[in-house]
């Protein structure tokens, strides 16, 4: 058997606990069908941790999670802590974890499935089998370029700066990734920036080819302008398989991808660092909603993007392509039998709870691992 996977595990706050607990489940499930053995070691991190710790992420958990294979986070945040100076909030918790783990590289999938098609706002036949993969940087561009500030003109008025900034690594570093992936799915790869009116862009598309050339000529590469591209996402989505783009253009792109799939309860990220001599990325799996404190503690929550995040845990930092595989098949399938929580549920749909949902997700594994 393979050795022992070591995930962090960081449920976090409202509703983050109720949708980790049915991947823990998932967990079990797996380690009792041998196909695979977790070390979970779980920890607070958010407002859980400032109340039981004192800080929204201690430095323990810190160390943990550079320690970890990987790390599986559910939400931080609520109105509890909503009067707390901001370097004392849970988010606080979440940025500090991706700073300290230099998570250079955020993976957004966009996947449409059939049985949701009527959630999207766009045409069926638009998205019908859409499957895309927005790669954003994450830790540069204009985000953190300097200089940076207000500052008064002698004539009266005020100026705002922000500065685009990227050197060749963090370039070339989170292309790496996108090639990567592209090689696990259909080998495309869409670099996007603006050369045509940015330096930081030309310089962009220049290191993208280069490294193209070097090490990755067996995926397929172009290049498109960010404004085009956010065009295209509306126009013919399924053009694209994976899409490359700096943190600002990243951030509007992912944002209007994921719009196309429907509820947010559906959407999983992954944010992934370098890689070290084993070859192994930090890495943290995610789902980009936040601790919903509006359904909290009421089982409303729809466990999907937190268990779709733990697929692409399996798929990107454990290469266990059957795994995902098994669990994305098993939500195309419930979804495909009328399994709805409330998020997606249409009028006369029958709404199952957080915990009926992981047990039909369970299940249908179990049906199609058989
Ligand atoms: P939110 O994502 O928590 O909720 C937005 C809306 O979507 C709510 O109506 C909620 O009920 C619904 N929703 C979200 N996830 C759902 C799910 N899995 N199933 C069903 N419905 C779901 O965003 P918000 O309300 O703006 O923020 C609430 C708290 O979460 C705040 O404290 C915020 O700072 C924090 N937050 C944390 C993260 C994170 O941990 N990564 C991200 C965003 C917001």
């Amino acid at each position: 058997m393979a050795a022992n996977k070591k995930l962090l595990v960081l449920p976090g706050d409202g509703i983050g606990p109720e949708v980790m607990d049915e991947v823990k489940r998932m967990i079990d499930w797996l380690n009792g069908q041998r196909r695979v053995t977790f070390d979970i070691d779980e920890r607070l991190v958010g407002g859980s941790a400032i109340d039981a710790e004192g800080a929204p992420l201690s430095d323990a958990t810190v160390e943990r999670a550079q320690g970890a294979d990987a790390t599986l986070l559910g939400a931080v945040g609520g109105p509890k802590w909503d009067d707390l100076p901001f370097e004392q909030k849970p988010e606080r918790g979440l940025l500090r974890l991706r700073k300290e783990m230099e998570l250079f590289a955020n993976l957004r999938p966009a996947i449409c499935f059939d049985a949701l098609i009527s959630a999207s706002t766009l045409k069926p036949e638009v998205v019908s089998g859409l499957d895309i993969m927005i790669v954003r940087e994450l830790t540069g561009g204009i985000y953190f370029g300097h200089p940076r500030g207000i500052e008064d003109l002698p004539d009266g008025q005020r100026q705002g700066i922000n500065t685009q900034v990227y050197t060749t690594n963090e370039i070339r570093r989170v292309a790496a990734v996108a090639f990567e992936l592209a090689r696990k799915r259909q080998s495309r790869v869409c670099s996007s920036e603006k050369a045509n009116v940015m330096e930081s862009g030309v310089l962009w598309r220049q290191e993208v080819t280069k490294l193209h050339g070097e090490v990755y000529e067996d995926v397929a590469l172009t290049h498109m302008y960010a404004d085009n591209a956010a065009m295209q996402l509306v126009r013919n989505p399924r053009q694209f398989d994976v899409i490359v783009t700096d943190n600002l253009f990243g951030d509007i792109l992912s944002d209007e991808a994921s719009m196309l799939t429907g509820s947010l309860g559906m959407l999983p990220s992954a944010s992934l660092g370098a890689a070290d001599s084993s070859g192994r990325r930090k890495a943290l799996y995610e789902p980009v909603h936040g601790s919903a404190p509006d359904i909290a503690g009421q089982g409303k929550a729809n466990p999907i993007a937190m268990v779709m995040s733990f697929a692409m845990c399996l798929r990107y930092s454990f290469d266990m392509t059957e795994d995902a595989d098994l669990v994305e098949n098993a939500v195309t399938k419930i979804l495909g039998e009328g399994c709805r929580t409330g998020d997606i549920a249409g009028l006369g749909d029958k709404v199952l709870s957080t915990r009926e949902m992981g047990e039909a997700i369970r299940k249908a594994m179990a049906e199609l691992a058989a």
